[in-house]
């Protein structure tokens, strides 16, 4: 039998239905802990999507009666990995041209308080003694608002397992008006500050943080953040008053899809052990960015939303002074229409040293990783952040502000640290322009000096940024919620 079940309830599941983080962890994440003997099993909404790839299903259960919800029923089969799912199969919710959370126009769907109302229903029913179901989990791990009401529902079930609530993105909260306490049959006394109100809405993810029996985030800094008002949204004070129960956990990378030695979207592969293959793979960057083919000139890569929590308006800033250093810029994002038009307007200024492709490229976005010397990730706040990971694991030494999981996951460059060999990138403190250009002049002085960036390099290339740490983690927090 296995040691622990586990129902992880959530909203997107990689590759089967991605807007963002969360389904890289739903896809990675429990793969990883069903790896360690624990029995997870993934409950996700019916999208046509999730539907169209399901492997070998049956309905496992029907909910005619859930009250305020519309029937549904409850399908049970894998994805292509093997993963075990569970599919809330309701069409009137669920089946729709657009995304998960909003219609093709780009505007939230008017019912996602009832659509994910409806998730976090069913999930608590499956973790009380009233579920269909003959598989019991143990504890219910739900992720984001939009499964964060379950904890609310287990709180006023029979029988009901404990829970705890992960979360990718504090800035999106659920917050919907008071009646939907009532059109969701929760019990009108939930309502107040001791429960699911929030600065006068019913909020989703409030409820999930106060509820659970224990909170994690996606970095070990980033959960001391969002314990202020700066980071914490709104739910600084709430965070605070559980910090007992809240434990930051940096995510895990796919390592073979982010492998510089089998990666098939590289002209040459290479390892620590062998370079060679980058040099080659920073001249076909250079030439497909249009940038002056020079071995020797540090060249920074971008990859990125181009949004204001990604600091990019920083580097825009100060690429005009680059551009008099003997740097090359290769910059691949979307976002932001005004820094769409500045990166584009960057590289018809400086051609051959700045280059520019907006758009989404996952082919680019790899050959970058690889092709740059450095990797330029000036956030205002990130929760965890894959590609200053990615850019390690490529032997990329990331330039990083000094926020959330860029902290946990970046070593700064000082001589101590080249010396006890934890050194893994360039760090800047305090949110400038001027900040960011001293740390990129920091990270080119050290590239001429080709012994210690070697030595970078390699630090970086040697760090295990897989699941498998982030998983053991996680079984932590279950044992400590089940006091096991
Ligand atoms: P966030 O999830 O906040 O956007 P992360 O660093 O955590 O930031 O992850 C971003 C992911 O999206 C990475 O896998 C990154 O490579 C990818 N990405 C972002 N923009 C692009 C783009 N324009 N083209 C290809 N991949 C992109």
């Amino acid at each position: 039998m296995a040691e622990l079940k586990i129902l992880f309830a959530t909203s997107e599941v990689a590759p089967l239905i991605k807007t963002g983080g969360l389904a890289d962890v739903s896809g990675a994440l429990p793969v990883a802990l069903r790896a360690m003997g624990i029995d997870v099993r993934v409950l996700v909404p019916g999208y046509n999507q999730v539907i169209a790839q399901l492997v070998n299903y049956q309905v496992v259960a029907t909910f005619a009666d859930l009250p305020g919800f519309p029937f549904a029923h409850l399908l049970s089969g894998t994805m292509a990995n093997g993963m075990p799912l569970l599919v809330l199969d309701c069409p009137s919710l669920y089946q729709r041209e657009g995304g998960p959370y909003q219609n093709t126009q780009g505007h939230d769907w008017a019912d996602n308080a009832l659509r994910f109302g409806m998730l976090s229903k069913v999930a608590a029913e499956l973790g009380s003694s009233t579920s269909p179901l003959a598989w019991h989990p143990d504890l219910v791990h739900c992720n984001d608002w939009q499964t964060a009401l379950t904890p609310a529902y287990l709180h006023f079930s029979p029988g009901a397992v404990p829970s705890i609530v992960s979360i990718h993105n504090l800035a999106f909260q659920g917050n919907f008006p008071p009646e939907t306490v009532q059109q969701l049959h929760l019990p009108p006394s939930c309502y107040g500050i001791d429960g699911v109100e929030f600065y006068g809405n019913m909020s989703f993810l409030k409820a999930g943080l106060f509820y659970a029996d224990h909170i994690t985030t996606v970095s070990p800094n980033y959960a001391k953040e969002i314990q202020q008002e700066e980071l914490g949204f709104g739910m600084q004070g709430l965070l605070t008053s559980r910090s007992g129960h809240l434990t930051g956990i940096l995510n895990g990378i796919d390592t073979d899809e982010w492998n510089p030695m089998t990666d098939p979207h590289l002209v040459r592969p290479y390892s620590s052990a062998n370079m060679s293959g980058k040099a080659a793979d920073k001249e076909a960057l250079q030439s497909s960015m249009g940038l002056n083919l020079e071995p020797d000139t540090p060249l920074l890569g971008v990859v990125s939303r181009f949004t204001d929590q990604k600091g990019l308006d920083l580097l825009l800033e100060i690429a005009p002074r680059l551009s008099k250093l003997p740097v090359q810029l290769a910059m691949l994002g979307s976002g932001d229409a005004q820094m769409q038009k500045a990166a584009r307007d960057l590289s018809h200024l400086f051609p051959g040293k700045i280059g520019a492709v907006i758009g989404f490229s996952e082919a680019l976005s790899h050959q970058i990783e690889a092709g740059a010397d450095m990797f330029v990730m000036p956030s205002r706040f990130e929760p965890c952040g894959l590609n200053q990971m990615y850019s390690q694991r490529y032997g990329t030494p990331p330039i990083v502000h000094a926020t959330g999981g860029l902290v946990d996951s970046v070593v700064d460059c000082t001589a101590a640290t080249l010396k006890d060999g934890t050194a893994s990138g360039f760090m800047f403190d305090g949110m400038t322009a001027e900040n960011l250009y001293a740390a990129i002049q920091r990270a080119v002085g050290l590239y001429h000096d080709t012994e210690k960036w070697e030595v970078l390099r390699k630090n970086c290339m040697a760090k295990d940024f897989s699941w498998q740490n982030s998983a053991e983690a996680y079984r932590a927090v279950y044992l400590q919620v089940l006091g096991r």
